[in-house]
């Protein structure tokens, strides 16, 4: 006979191991990450704002660096935005993940390395580990959920983001952002691991090789770190929704994270979004109201009007020209210098990169 548990996680990224920490001493669960390690690959810059790690009292010792200052660069102008405490931390995402398995380790059944590959009422197959009965199903397994899929949901919209790390001079509490019409559909970005190393991706509607290419022809042509390095560099890659799905489940399978296309559209940030969804998951399994009770506890908490409404801004974002964006900027520093304080206003709330992108789109439209 299969074996029963009350949950079957599908993915062991931030977002699965997140709904295994919640669950870990209160259901059985099975987790299953195709990758044989968890952690790996690396493919984030792994950068989590400052009230979103503390809500889930991440370890500190995570933390590589922390972040107060955001420049924005288009063309020869920039503004800088500033906070007096840190706004942000960056995190080695192996490592914080490899801390959340240690976690649940003792309590949930885990399997690295194998793949679920079909699902059926309630009966899910893996690849070389056969057949597990699941009570209720969390899909945590990214922008290309099998779970979803499982459960006649459309696939969303997708992008590519690539990412190198590379060495070079930096301001270590110091991320950039580059702006315009030859970083669109998103904006290029720096984040800062200390002084002589940075995490600098694009979101590209291309494939891999071409966004990786245009990265670093940016990088060269912006002379932001030393691109020449490139082939020793770390490389990562992953796929992201760029548009929101239909529904977040269906009876007892709930999509959390990337699978439900539950991340924050104008920053391409999804750790927060990816661990609140699935903390909201696993408490949807614990009070009984699976699907159904997860939809309304993300629509109680403003996320999925968030979500709706940062995919549509993301469409006005992607179209916004340099004219535009020049108008933006004028208006900024006329009103409040170079040096503006950042947007922040809570781990829900619109901070940070999501924050000044959204600034940047007001003040575009103000005066034509
Ligand atoms: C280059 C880059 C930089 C980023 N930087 C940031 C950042 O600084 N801050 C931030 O907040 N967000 C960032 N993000 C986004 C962030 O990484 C994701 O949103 C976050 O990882 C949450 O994703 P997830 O756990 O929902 O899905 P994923 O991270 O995609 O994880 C899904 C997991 O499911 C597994 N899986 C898939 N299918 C199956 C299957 N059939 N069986 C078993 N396992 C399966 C996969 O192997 C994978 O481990 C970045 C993304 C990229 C690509």
């Amino acid at each position: 006979m299969e074996k029963r548990y009350d949950c079957v996680i599908v993915g062991g990224s931030i977002t699965g191991l997140t709904a295994a920490r919640e669950l870990s001493k209160k259901a059985s669960v099975l987790l299953v990450e195709s990758n044989p390690k968890i952690g790996t690959p690396f493919r984030c810059s792994g950068f989590i704002n400052a009230p979103a790690f503390e809500e889930f009292a991440l370890a500190k010792a995570q933390i590589q660096n922390s972040i107060s200052q955001l420049e924005v660069v288009h063309g020869s102008s920039s503004l800088t935005f500033a906070s007096k405490k840190p706004s942000g931390f960056v995190t080695e995402r192996p490592a914080l993940e490899r801390s959340l398995l240690g976690e649940v380790e003792p309590y949930i059944d885990i399997i690295t390395g194998d793949k679920v590959i079909d699902i059926k009422s309630g009966t899910v197959s893996m690849h070389a580990s056969g057949n597990v009965s699941a009570g209720c199903l969390i899909g945590a397994d990214g922008t290309n959920s099998l779970v979803r899929r499982s459960i006649g949901i459309a696939d969303p919209e997708k992008v590519t983001a690539v990412q190198f790390e590379l060495p070079g001079r930096f301001e270590r509490d110091r991320a950039a952002i580059y702006v315009g019409e030859e970083f669109m559909p998103f904006h290029l970005w720096v984040i800062p691991v200390n002084e002589s190393l940075a995490r600098i991706g694009i979101g590209t509607a291309g494939d891999v090789r071409a966004g990786m290419q245009r990265l670093l022809e940016l990088v060269k042509k912006y002379r932001i770190a030393d691109y020449s390095k490139y082939k020793e560099a770390r490389f990562m890659v992953n796929t992201l929704p760029s548009s929101p799905v239909s529904s977040t489940g269906k009876g007892s399978t709930m999509l959390a994270g990337m699978s439900g296309s539950i991340i924050k559209p104008l920053s391409l940030g999804g750790i927060y979004f990816g661990m609140l969804s699935a903390s909201m998951a696993a408490r949807s399994l614990i009070d009984g109201t699976l699907a159904p009770g997860y939809e309304r506890k993300l629509e109680t908490a403003g996320i999925l009007a968030r979500v709706y409404d940062e995919f549509a801004l993301l469409k006005r974002w992607s179209s916004l020209t340099d004219a535009k964006l020049c108008n933006a900027f004028s208006r900024a520093e006329a009103e409040s210098g170079r040096e503006i304080p950042m947007p922040s206003g809570g781990a829900q709330q619109t901070s940070g990169i999501t924050g000044i992108i959204k600034f940047l789109i007001v003040n575009s439209a103000v005066g034509g």
